[in-house]
């Protein structure tokens, strides 16, 4: 499938990785909008929030807890947050789930 995230999860894009385990995987964003900017993706391709169901949903538990880790390791002790895009209105811009892990600045709210 041509998705940018299948290939990062796949070895075929190279990324700077944070967390990989045999189910999800945390990198670096290219671009990043806060001084810790990392982006966890499941390795199985899911378009976004909505093909989240009763039977895969464990995933997103599975990369809650890993975040939640992952910021303590980070020191990111101040607070941080964990948002994901859906769609156009959402700002998704890769059709691939992933939940963005920023901290290191104070953020704002209500988002943009
Ligand atoms: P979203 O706009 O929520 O769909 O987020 C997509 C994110 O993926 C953006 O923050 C991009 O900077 C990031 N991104 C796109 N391609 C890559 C890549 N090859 N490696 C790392 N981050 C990427
Ligand atoms: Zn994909």
């Amino acid at each position: 499938m041509d998705c940018v995230f299948c290939k990062i999860a796949n070895g075929e894009i190279p990324s700077k990785k944070a967390y990989e385990d045999d189910r999800i995987l945390g990198f670096y964003d290219l671009d990043p909008q806060a001084p810790t900017h990392i982006l966890l993706i499941p390795k199985e391709h899911l378009s976004s929030v909505r093909e989240i169901t009763p039977e895969n949903s464990g995933i997103v538990a599975h990369i809650f807890e890993v975040a939640a880790q992952l910021a303590e390791e980070l020191g990111l002790s101040n607070g941080f947050r964990i948002v994901t895009n859906c769609g156009e209105d959402g700002g998704q811009t890769v059709p691939h789930l992933h939940f963005h892990l920023l901290g290191g600045r104070s953020m704002k709210w209500p988002p943009g």
